[in-house]
């Protein structure tokens, strides 16, 4: 959707700026993936395809540093993330539950980097039913370990506006400054190697076991991300065509054998 965040950057109240056309039936999903699987890719193309509100922890979390985190509990989880290991469970959904206007937002959501435990899952799925919200799907990315290091290597993100480009696959026009806004590009301290290593340990241990809980609720949408990104995302669209379609579906047959 063509927001500015702005309800999810602040909370509360805060307005996101210019009504976009409304979808005609908001998608609501949960993004998984190794980091470097391109899953920030894939929500942003998912965002434009479905039109929906790209809902990021970690943008939010990079977006406190930028703005000079104040309290000991975010400067504790900022270094924490430094340092490629996850933030306390208890900040990362108080700060989601802060914000449940966009999770009932009748724009739709994509959540990215949220949940990332099982604890967080069981906080998101107590959220949503409190809101009277349904999950659509939790699309999990998959892809090599070889080739994810590869992209995280290469990955520079602008300090301004989060924008992400690849040295090899997608190079900014201008050598570190943004093509949007000019802001100064950056390699993430958690894209460094030793940080890497960690996260993707981080991830196997916390964040896999999430595919299975995901997979017991009927959730659970397998993606390959391998290829192009327009690839990827003809592949994702199909994914949830056929989800929309034996939902609706099943929702016919317990309607026809209502009494
Ligand atoms: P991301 O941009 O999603 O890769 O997140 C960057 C970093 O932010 C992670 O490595 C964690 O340190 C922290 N983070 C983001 N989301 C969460 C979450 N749901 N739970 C714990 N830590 C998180």
């Amino acid at each position: 959707m063509d927001t500015n965040r702005q309800g999810w950057f602040s909370g509360g109240e805060a307005d996101c700026g210019p009504e976009a056309p409304l979808p005609s039936r908001p998608a609501r999903l949960v993004l998984l993936g190794p980091p470097g699987v391109g899953k920030g890719t894939q929500a942003k193309l998912l965002c434009q395809s479905l039109r929906a509100c790209h809902l990021s922890t970690g943008d939010l979390l990079r977006s406190a540093k930028c703005d000079g985190a104040s309290s000991p509990a975010m400067k504790q989880a900022l270094a924490a993330m430094q340092r490629g290991e996850l933030i306390s469970d208890e900040l990362v959904i108080d700060m989601v539950r802060e914000r449940t206007q966009c999770l009932s937002c009748l724009g739709g959501f994509l959540l990215d980097g949220f949940p990332r435990t099982v604890r967080q899952a069981k906080a998101l799925e107590e959220i949503l039913f409190e809101l009277d919200v349904e999950l659509d799907a939790a699309l999990s990315f998959e892809l090599p370990l070889e080739q994810i290091v590869s992209r995280l290597g290469g990955r520079r993100t602008c300090a301004r506006c989060q924008a992400v480009y690849h040295m090899s696959s997608h190079p900014p026009l201008a050598a570190d400054v943004c093509d949007l806004c000019q802001g100064p590009l950056v390699q993430r301290d958690d894209d460094r190697p030793e940080s890497i290593r960690v996260r993707m340990q981080v991830y196997e241990r916390e964040t896999e076991p999430l595919v299975d809980y995901y997979r017991q609720h009927g959730k659970l949408r397998r993606v390959s991300a391998a290829g192009d990104p327009q690839e990827i995302l003809r592949r994702t669209l199909k994914q949830l065509g056929e989800r929309r379609r034996t939902a609706a579906r099943s929702a016919r047959t317990s309607y026809l054998q209502s009494p």
